[in-house]
């Protein structure tokens, strides 16, 4: 979502002739576009900043101003201890005000700041973007929901991204309309809990997810749609039956279960057991056989014994997982596990990391072997490293590169599956044309 969010505030400052650069020493104005979900992710805001500082002083010195600015849930969560720990930033803006950069912007020429604006409007933000038809790339990500309501004992989400929002269907699919004009073949769908999405519909009816996916399967030129992340509790019947019956829809699925200990997912307030999981799995195989999951772990909760990471070790080994995310616990403060009892040495916890780690590798590239020999279509995104040489995904996600023409490009074809190395797959395009 930070992806997206960075696209559209280069969007909002496009008409006060901001260019993106790539080159640091050139810009004008640098955004820092922030996650707060570990306290790893926060730190890196700090020492990132202290490097900045020299170039802004740099620059000063040379007579050039450098607009400073710290963006995303860090901004949100932690913006007065911003402003002071680094006062040579200008700028503080949390994930639901970007929209104002114009604004805030303009108060700066004006020498109005610093400005911090960390607030939760009452307008959504999406009233406010531009609706451009800048080119996204093959594959783009489009954000239909915001915020979460479900407070994870463990989690910052509701407190930097706010209450839980669902964008109207009618402008998620006006955007994507202007993605496809500008070349886009398969949307991810985005949200922090993307299957709670319960939004207005065209109909005047409130919709699901299942049937925003049926409304964009709809639009000419998307190929394939994807959705992330997704919550169990939200994995309701119409969605399960959208697998089974929409091909639009690719065989994958991220569907973070975080452990296979029942009293370690009451504990995080999950609403859900690991027998419901396996279920949905289930079912969800059922009606698509050929889909693969992948799946968030957290190692090291307050009160996981042995047995109870046992479970998650057990629940991997039973569901068969492509791909995982795996984190050690991190205390955020604020939230209800940060002052719970019976914490987890973290040597403990980096042991258990480790051994989840050596699991899901092994059941990763197990997943990635059992695909040589198939013919798999693949949308190709771009030019490969090499000449001649293209790079798209598999409906898997997979990477996969193939000798094809560079016209391949944005199309989807069927590539026999020859190689596998740690983290993509190579193949041959076969003649015959297969279909999304
Ligand atoms: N909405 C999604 C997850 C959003 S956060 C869901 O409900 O599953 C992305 C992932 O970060 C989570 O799935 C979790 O595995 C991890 N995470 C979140 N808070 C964490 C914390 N305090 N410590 C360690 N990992 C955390
Ligand atoms: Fe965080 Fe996801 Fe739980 Fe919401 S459902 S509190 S985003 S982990």
């Amino acid at each position: 979502m930070n992806v997206y969010d960075s696209a559209r505030m280069a969007e909002v400052l496009a008409p006060l002739g901001f260019v993106a650069t790539d080159v640091v020493d050139d810009a004008d104005m640098i955004l820092l576009n922030t996650c707060h979900i570990r306290e790893k992710a926060a730190e890196k805001l700090f020492s990132d900043l202290g490097r900045l500082r020299v170039l802004k002083t740099r620059k000063a010195d040379s007579g050039d101003n450098l607009i400073l600015g710290v963006a995303g849930c860090v901004a949100q969560a932690e913006g007065a201890e911003i402003m002071r720990r680094a006062p040579f930033v200008d700028l503080v803006l949390g994930p639901q005000t970007y929209h104002r950069l114009p604004e805030m912007v303009a108060r700066l020429a004006r020498g109005e700041g610093p400005v911090l604006d960390t607030e939760f409007p009452t307008e959504p933000k999406f009233d406010f973007l531009p609706e451009t038809e800048a080119p996204q790339g093959v594959s783009a990500f489009l954000s239909v929901q915001e915020g979460c309501d479900k407070f994870c004992t463990f989690c910052v989400v509701p407190y930097t991204r706010g209450a839980e929002f669902s964008r109207p269907a009618a402008s998620i699919i006006a955007e994507a309309k202007r993605l496809v004009a500008g070349g886009t073949r398969e949307l991810t769908l985005l949200g922090q809990n993307v299957n709670a999405y319960h939004g207005d519909g065209t109909d005047g009816m409130n919709w699901n997810l299942a049937r925003l996916l049926r409304a964009l399967a709809a639009v000419p030129g998307i190929e394939r749609l994807r959705y992330t992340t997704s919550h169990p509790r939200d994995m309701d019947d119409d969605l399960i039956e959208a697998h089974g019956d929409l091909p639009e829809l690719m065989p994958f699925l991220h569907l973070p279960v975080q452990s296979g200990s029942d009293s370690i997912l009451e504990a995080m307030n999950r609403g859900h057991t690991a027998d419901d999981y396996r279920r949905i799995i289930d079912r969800l195989r059922s009606v698509r056989p050929d889909i693969a999951f992948s799946s968030d772990f957290i190692v090291g909760f307050p009160g996981e014994t042995d047995a109870d990471f046992a479970a998650t070790l057990d629940l991997i080994r039973d569901v068969g997982l492509a791909q995982a995310y795996t984190f050690k616990y991190s205390p955020r403060s604020g939230t209800p596990a940060a002052t719970m009892a019976k914490h987890v040495a973290d040597d403990v916890a980096s042991d258990r990391l480790q051994t989840l780690q050596a699991l899901m590798t092994e059941s990763q590239d197990s997943f990635n072997r059992s695909c040589v020999g198939k013919v798999l279509p693949v949308l190709f995104e771009r030019s490969g490293r090499y000449a001649g040489q293209l790079v798209g995904r598999s409906p898997y996600a997979q990477g996969v590169h193939a000798t094809a023409s560079a016209r391949c490009q944005g199309t989807v074809m069927p590539v026999r599956i020859t190689g596998v190395s740690s983290n993509s797959l190579s193949g041959e395009v076969e003649t015959m044309e297969v279909g999304a």
